[in-house]
């Protein structure tokens, strides 16, 4: 008998309700398929764990995830705890998971599903292959930098943020993004802003003094107004994205959005002993409840959980495969459905996947 995973699920609020559920059937269908044992332990974060418990993340729910293998987590948050403050707000818990997980690296897949393609808002040509990783460093920079806050001063007020890097953070965000690169097309792209910002100049040093490990891998670096542009003038170009949190931030939901819906986009923050894998989404209030919210992006995220946690890289292939082929069949939850196609819902989607997968 091999090893138990140990999975700790947190659901959250809204569609994720809906969309956890359905992937974990997919969980438990790949996992039987290629025997591998799976322990799933859920409990609640955000909005419900401040309906039941009165704080958005429960150290019951924190030691659970601490003591998993792998976190699997839906959304968090709604209008009905938008009023509260931001120290107890949902979102806190996603904040509080980060940090108590060590979570300083988030990879995003961006991967066109060609049968999706006009579905973006870009020409098929651009985007038709596309296959890239953004990494975005996410526990340090500006988000974190002191000092920071709102001060008085000559009878106006002066916000600050401070964009702070040290070496041994890039050092592991860089190592990180080798080691990705090593599995996929060995080519690294380091964004910065070099060319005017002081920790940009020791980002672009630390990565090319890390990159003498990788020579297998090929680095280039690029400043990131440049690579806004490159995104949608010549995606393909990309393999690894390699960058800080703010950069990573916005380039990341730039490089979403090349795919059509961000209902179709995994992943995965690791670093410490245990990763956590979510949909980029957040728990759509506006569809929660009606079996509209498109699963795939959890499901995807299961996908990843295979292969980085796990290191079961057939178990990953086999639900993208099994995305693909329903694709390729037309069908379509409402996001990413147009006129012509077959129109699903949540659980009927992920019933054609699981068909699909056996
Ligand atoms: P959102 O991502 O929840 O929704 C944006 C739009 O995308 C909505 O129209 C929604 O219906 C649609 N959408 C999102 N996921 C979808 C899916 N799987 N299938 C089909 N359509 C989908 O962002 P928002 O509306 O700005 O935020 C709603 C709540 O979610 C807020 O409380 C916000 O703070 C929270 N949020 C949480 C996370 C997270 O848990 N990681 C991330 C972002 C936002």
């Amino acid at each position: 008998m091999g090893k138990t995973y140990k999975i700790a699920v947190f659901p959250g609020d809204g569609i994720g309700k809906e969309i956890v559920p359905q992937a974990l059937r997919v969980l438990n269908a790949v996992a039987s398929k290629h025997n591998i044992n799976i322990k799933t332990a859920d409990a609640l974060i955000g909005g419900s764990a401040i309906d039941e418990f009165g704080m958005p993340l429960p150290e019951d729910s924190l030691n659970l995830a601490l003591n998993s293998d792998a976190v699997l987590l839906g959304a968090v948050g709604g209008p009905k705890w938008e009023g509260l403050d931001y120290s107890v707000r949902p979102e806190r818990a996603l904040l509080g998971l980060r940090e108590k997980l060590r979570l300083y690296g988030n990879l995003r897949p961006v991967k066109l599903f060609s049968a999706l393609a006009d579905a973006s808002s870009l020409k098929r040509e651009v985007i038709d292959g596309i296959d890239i990783m953004v990494i975005r460093e996410l526990t340090g920079g500006i988000y974190f930098g002191k000092p920071r806050g709102i001060e008085k001063t000559d009878g106006q007020e002066k916000g600050i943020n401070t964009e702070v890097y040290t070496t041994s953070e890039i050092e592991r965000i860089a190592r990180l993004a080798f080691e990705v690169a090593r599995g996929r097309r060995k080519n690294v792209c380091s964004v910065d802003k070099a060319n005017v910002l002081e920790s940009s100049e020791l980002w672009r040093r630390i990565v090319s003094n890390v990159h003498k490990e990788y020579k297998d891998v090929e680095l280039t670096h690029m400043y990131v107004d440049n690579c806004s542009m490159q995104l949608i003038r010549y995606p393909k170009q990309f393999d690894v994205i390699l960058t800080t949190n703010m950069f990573g931030d916005i380039l990341s939901d730039e490089a979403a959005m090349l795919t059509g819906s961000i209902g179709m986009l995994p992943s995965a923050s690791i670093g410490g002993d245990v990763a956590m894998y979510e949909p980029i989404h957040g728990s759509a209030p506006d569809i929660a409840g009606q079996d509209k919210a498109n699963p795939i992006a959890t499901i995807l995220s299961v996908g990843m959980m295979f292969k980085y946690s796990f290191k079961l890289d057939g178990a990953c292939s086999v639900i993208d495969t099994a995305v693909t082929r329903v694709l390729e069949k037309g069908y379509r939850t409402p996001d990413i459905w147009s006129a012509g196609q077959k129109l699903t819902g949540t659980r009927e989607m992920t019933d054609l996947i699981l068909n699909e997968i056996e």
